[in-house]
């Protein structure tokens, strides 16, 4: 990653000339495109593709398990889809989201956790393979895209979305344009330092926000309950089925939505964190709302409440400024493929 500037005596240069061309830089005078579109969501497990109208509906659908992390055989998995679905609709263009992070001007994945991508010129090998624009975008980016054109942020002109699934994602809509900050790797929330100290995170420092309120974070707080040998923790491994390891964040999910009070209790506590970060996000970027996606939030209000409880106690001003809301997406596991493949639609490539 370039060095940050510290101090400099050159007049700092307004940002990469590419950035108002820019794949993800998809303006509102770009939304009357038509056309259909595929959108490939490539996760750590599986990769789904999907085509999808200018209207956001996904008309067809195919999936693969994600083939390891050899670079060459994920995109020959790509090509597979898109052929296979592209028989039957003619596809103008195709939008890849995936877990990382690309390059300013979309062309490049510099790293992405679960795949060997590093400073891997994606876009160009695939547009070569397919033989249509490609467009290459954040899979959080995506997610967010969606739910500003289709989803529960339309309308909104200072969106912030936050996926929680096995960790935490982070995008934003700003003005109509997805905002990657200056390097193309804004949008990193969940590595926001909550709790000096705290619970080591995957990304090496400890007390990140995602350690509290997430999938990972939902499991491993049951699990360290049940170990207590507490009357509330013997109980959750009876619902279990005895067996600590099914703790996982949507076992506990399900329970509380079945009725369990203790599982209700563990995810009161993820909401409270989860306000508590927004709270942190809301005194720097000011958003209108907060999107809440990913698998966490099958929760419902059972996390939402909290969080909107524990967010207006620890927003900074409180009481003497607007209320950012804060809301469930509306789109689900589709929201990635469904925006990258409208940002695709929409976004310069589709002109090329
Ligand atoms: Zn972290």
């Amino acid at each position: 990653m370039p060095a940050l500037r510290s101090s400099s005596l050159v007049r700092p240069k307004p940002p990469a000339s590419a950035w108002r061309d820019a794949p993800w830089a998809a303006r509102r005078s770009h939304l009357g495109r038509r056309g259909l579109a595929i959108g490939i969501d490539i996760g750590g497990t599986k990769v789904a593709a999907g085509v999808v109208d200018a209207e956001g509906r996904v008309l067809a659908e195919a999936r693969r398990s994600t083939p390891g992390s050899d670079p060459r055989a994920v995109e020959q998995t790509i090509v597979e889809l898109v052929n296979e679905l592209s028989a039957g609709h003619r596809i103008a263009t195709v939008g890849i989201g995936a877990a990382g992070w690309m390059d300013l001007d979309g062309g490049t994945v510099l790293f992405s956790p679960h795949l060997a991508w590093r400073n891997e010129p994606l876009r160009d090998s695939l547009q070569k393979l397919l033989r249509r624009p490609v467009l290459l975008t954040n899979d959080a980016d995506a997610a967010a895209w969606a739910e500003w054109r289709f989803g529960a942020g339309q309308g909104e002109s200072r969106l912030v979305c936050i996926t929680l699934g096995t960790g935490i994602g982070g995008a934003m809509v700003m003005d109509g344009r997805v905002e990657r900050g200056r390097y193309g790797v804004a949008g990193e929330f969940g590595h926001q330092i909550i709790f000096p100290g705290g619970h080591r995170c995957e990304c090496g420092n400890r007390g990140c926000w995602e350690q509290y309120a997430s999938g990972n974070a939902l499991g491993r707080e049951a699990r360290q309950l049940v170990r207590t040998n507490s009357p509330a923790g013997c109980a959750l491994l009876e619902k279990a089925g005895g067996t600590v390891d099914n703790l996982s964040g949507a076992a506990v999910t399900s329970l509380a939505l079945e009725g369990d009070a203790t599982s209700r209790e563990l995810i009161a506590d993820q909401g409270e964190w989860l306000g508590l970060g927004l709270a942190n996000l809301a005194a720097a970027l000011d958003p209108g709302m907060f999107v809440i996606g990913g698998g966490l939030c099958d929760a419902g209000e059972l996390l939402a409440a909290p969080a909107r409880e524990s967010f207006a106690k620890n927003l900074t001003g409180r009481g003497f400024r607007p209320m950012a809301g804060i809301e469930l997406a509306a789109l689900g596991p589709r929201a990635g493929m469904i925006g990258a493949a409208d940002l695709s639609r929409v976004s310069g490539r589709a002109r090329n």
